[in-house]
C-alpha cells in the first residue's frame, strides 16, 4: 500500500508542486495521472519512488516511512520500485544486453553487479524478456543502433527483467507514435496485471489513461482534482482539468514531444 498523507513538496522557490495531498494506492492498482504541464506528475513520481523528500506530510509504502530508514534499507526499498521515462536514461554505447541486466544492478550483490558489467551473466534470462518485444535479435546490439519505439521497449524488458513490486513511469509513451504509445501501455498494464503489482504512470495521452489503466487521478497545480475508476471519469472532468491550461507550461521544461498541454482525447467514456 502506498500513502500519502498531508504530503507536500515545495521546490527552492517556495511555491508547492505537490500541495497537502491525501492519497492511498492499493497493491494491484493500475494508475494514470493526468494533467496539464506544471501538474506536479513527475513530483508525485518522483515523491513515490523516495528519490524525492516530501518537505510536509508523510509517504508510507507498506507501512514504512523511506526517509525513515537508514541509507542501505533505503536503497534496498528503492531497489523493489521500476522506473521508466520518456527517454530511457540508457548510455548510448551499452549493449542491449547489459542494459537488461542493469535492472536487477540494485538487488545483486555487489560482486555480481560489477561482473555483469564485465561480461552478461544471464544471456538466456535477458533473451526471455526481450523475445515478445520483438528484440531477441538486437541482444548484443549498441543502444544507440535502435530507434526510439525500440530504445523504449528495451526500457520496458528492463523493467520486466527487474520484476518491482511497483512501477513508476514518467510519460513512458509520450515520444512515441499513437500505435506504439499503444503497445507500450497495453505492455505496462498486461505485466501489472500478471504478476499483480502497481502501476503508476503519468500520460498526456487521455485516451490511453482511460482505456487501459483501472483508476485516473487529474492532478492540477498540485491537488487532485479528480480519482476515479477510469469508466467513471466524465469528458466534463477532462474539459475541467484541462480548461484554460494551454499557457500553464510556463515554468516547465520544454517539450517537443508534447507541444500544448492540450490532452489528446479521442474517446471519453
Ligand atoms: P508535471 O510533471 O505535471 O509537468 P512537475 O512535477 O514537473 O509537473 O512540476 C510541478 C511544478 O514544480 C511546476 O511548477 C514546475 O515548474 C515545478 N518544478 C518541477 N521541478 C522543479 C525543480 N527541480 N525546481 C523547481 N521547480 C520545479
Ligand atoms: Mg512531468
Amino acid at each position: 500500500m502506498i500513502t500519502l498523507a498531508a504530503l507536500s513538496v515545495a521546490y527552492a522557490d517556495g511555491r508547492r508542486a505537490l500541495d497537502d495531498l491525501d492519497l492511498s494506492i492499493a497493491p494491484g492498482e493500475r494508475v494514470a495521472l493526468i494533467g496539464p504541464s506544471g501538474a506536479g506528475k513527475t513530483t508525485l513520481l518522483r515523491v513515490i519512488g523516495a528519490s524525492l523528500r516530501p518537505t510536509a506530510g508523510q509517504l508510507q509504502l507498506d507501512g514504512v516511512d523511506p526517509w525513515a530508514l537508514g541509507s542501505g534499507p533505503l536503497q534496498a526499498l528503492r531497489a523493489r520500485i521500476g522506473k521508466m521515462h520518456q527517454a530511457p536514461p540508457i548510455p548510448p554505447r551499452q549493449r542491449v544486453i547489459t542494459a537488461v541486466l542493469a535492472g536487477r544492478l540494485g538487488q545483486w550483490p555487489l560482486w555480481r553487479a560489477v561482473a555483469s558489467l564485465v561480461y552478461p551473466l544471464d544471456i538466456a534470462g535477458t533473451r526471455a524478456v526481450l523475445e515478445p518485444l520483438g528484440l531477441a535479435e538486437r541482444l548484443f546490439d549498441r543502444c544507440d543502433q535502435l530507434s526510439g519505439g525500440q530504445l523504449q521497449r528495451v526500457a520496458l524488458a528492463r523493467l520486466f527483467y527487474q520484476k518491482p513490486e511497483i512501477v513508476l513511469a514518467d510519460e513512458p509513451v509520450s515520444a512515441l507514435d499513437p500505435a506504439l504509445a499503444r503497445s507500450v501501455a497495453v505492455a505496462l498494464n498486461e505485466d501489472a496485471k500478471r504478476r499483480d503489482v502497481t502501476l503508476i504512470a503519468s500520460l498526456h495521452a487521455v485516451d490511453l489513461a482511460l482505456s487501459e489503466f483501472s483508476r485516473v487521478i487529474g492532478l492540477r497545480e498540485g491537488r487532485i482534482v479528480f480519482d476515479r475508476p477510469a469508466a467513471q471519469v466524465l469528458t466534463a472532468d477532462i474539459d475541467a482539468l484541462y480548461a484554460g491550461a494551454s499557457h500553464a507550461a510556463a515554468h516547465d521544461t520544454p517539450d517537443q514531444h508534447v507541444p500544448s498541454a492540450k490532452p489528446r482525447l479521442t474517446r471519453c467514456a
